[in-house]
């Protein structure tokens, strides 16, 4: 039987990142390297590989994340039964969530990484690009949108968060859980994500989001400063469901009639809400004061969903339409 082809695409992270000395690991591993460490990816289906960049995560710029996915759209039209993209997990919960708002194919896009780097006993790389090829070949994976595969479990890009610096199951996805696991090297789907249209692609230039953390005691500046240097949009991590200090809470009225500002639970878990509590700084005093709520979207995917609606050039109402669509719907 003639094997399906799966396009490998490395952006650096953990999984590529190596040390000749007793100083810490930095990516040096190109994607042909990653592919020959794991001889039984043959098996699976027959293999691109690529390298698109070679940097930790933290480096990834918006520009980047594009050039990868308009990589990975060329590889499907080209055949491929699936695409698998490799990079740092530091951000893999944010770039995976951008490649979701624009990936508009049926054929699954999986992005993989490790959390201990190839030299270190215990190495999770091979298995996670392993089952990462599984589900990318896999006729089972395909319509749901981009994938999130560590640890044998399957997650959607929406709701994955990285929930541990350090532990090998750092992935989750918390409230509603994975979509699948790996079982005996085929993946198994539980939960099938709710899919919204594609995005159409950014238009302009890159616009500039500020997240911005409330606190016990934030009097606002913070904010203040960042719609004074010109960001295009504001996120604020809330507390709770949706609430803010009360002086914040006039800042907040203030930047709204400036820029889109939204508002997402800091929690790490768990949706903002609209009408449970009415005092200032509560979400439904956020919410009478223009400011937009994230729903189920954590504050750095919420950051990642306006940041993307700016640069497809959206005015107000439709940037709180989208976020009405993208943070309410269940995955
Ligand atoms: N733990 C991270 C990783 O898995 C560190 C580096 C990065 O995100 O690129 O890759």
């Amino acid at each position: 039987m003639t094997q399906s082809r799966v396009a490998i695409g490395s952006l650096g992270g953990t999984i590529t990142m190596t040390s000749e000395s007793e100083a810490g690991v930095t990516p040096t591993l190109e994607a042909a390297d990653l592919v020959a460490a794991v001889p039984a990816l043959a098996t699976v289906a027959s293999l691109e590989a690529k390298t698109l960049a070679v940097l930790p995560s933290a480096s990834l710029r918006p520009e980047d994340c594009l050039a990868a996915l308009a990589w990975a759209r060329a590889a499907v039209d080209g055949g491929a039964a699936g695409v698998v993209l490799v990079q740092g997990t530091d951000t893999l919960e944010e770039t995976a969530y951008l490649f979701d708002l624009y990936w508009d194919r049926d054929e699954p896009l999986v992005v993989t990484g490790a959390m201990r780097a190839p030299q270190r006993p215990g190495s999770d790389g091979p298995a996670n690009l392993l089952a990462a090829v599984v589900t990318a070949a896999a006729p089972e994976s395909r319509g749901l949108g981009v994938l999130v595969v560590m640890n044998d479990e399957v997650h959607a890009a929406a709701r994955v968060v990285k929930a541990d610096s350090m532990a090998v199951d750092a992935f989750r996805s918390p409230v509603f859980g994975v979509l699948g696991r790996l079982v005996e090297g085929v993946p198994v789907f539980g939960n099938r994500p709710a899919r919204v249209p594609a995005l159409d692609d950014p238009a302009g230039a890159s616009p500039r989001v500020a997240l911005l953390a409330t606190h016990l005691d934030d009097d606002g500046e913070l904010l203040r400063q960042a719609v004074a240097a010109g960001y295009d949009g504001v996120v604020i991590a809330a507390l709770g469901v949706g609430h803010v200090p009360a002086a914040l809470a006039e800042e907040i009225a203030a930047a709204a009639s400036k820029v889109p500002v939204v508002f997402a639970t800091r929690t790490g878990a768990g949706t903002t809400a609209r009408s449970t509590y009415g005092f200032v700084g509560s979400e439904s005093d956020l919410l009478a004061r223009g400011a937009i709520a994230a729903g189920w979207l954590t504050p750095v995917k919420a950051r990642q969903l306006l940041w993307a609606l700016l640069a497809q050039g959206l005015g107000p109402e439709d940037v709180a339409r989208q976020f009405a669509a993208r943070g309410g719907a269940v995955a």
